[in-house]
């Protein structure tokens, strides 16, 4: 189910002109993040004094449905945040989200990446070890602790890299 810009618009027409003139700031300064398409639900994050998280369900009909923001501003039904996605939304500006993603990359940038990624993996290696071998080690423990974090982060990265060469590799020998 696609939006209507119409609907949209017409939808927007009925907003508190306050409120429409706040999201139309926060959409014209850019502090709408990103907005994800799945099916007829619309999921977004806007920055302001915080992340907030709009989520906006559109009818069959291309029609605004329901919408929640997790800002605390609720002495109106609608919020600047929700204002602001609604624009983006209109404007076409989200990613189509279909549940299976298409590997966008290069098996030559698969393999750049797991280079890079093996490289640093490397680097924190060797930075843990030396921290480890201090005199006294645990001063160095918050050191540590957030290269490790990094490791399984990078692991984590590098097992899925793999996974789409192995994909990759199956399609185009
Ligand atoms: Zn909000």
């Amino acid at each position: 189910m696609q939006e209507d810009a119409y609907k949209i618009l017409e939808f927007l027409m009925s907003v508190e002109r306050r409120i429409l003139r706040r999201g139309r700031v926060y959409y014209q300064n850019n502090l709408v993040e990103y907005v994800r398409k799945s099916g007829n639900l619309y999921t977004a994050e806007v920055s302001g004094s915080k992340l907030y998280t709009v989520e906006i369900a559109f009818s069959e009909d291309g029609g605004v449905q329901s919408w929640q923001c997790s800002c605390p501003y609720d002495w109106s039904d609608i919020c600047k945040h929700t204002v602001a996605v609604l624009l983006a939304v209109q404007a076409g500006e989200y990613e189509e989200t279909t549940g299976i993603p298409e590997n966008p990359y290069t098996k030559e940038e698969l393999l750049e990446a797991k280079r890079q990624i093996d490289s640093t993996l490397h680097k924190l290696r060797v930075a843990v070890k030396t921290f480890r071998s201090k005199e006294n080690p645990n001063r160095y423990q918050s050191q540590i602790t957030l290269a490790e974090r990094r490791i399984k982060a990078f692991q984590i990265a590098n097992h899925y890299i793999e996974a789409e060469l192995a994909e990759v590799t199956k399609e185009s020998p």
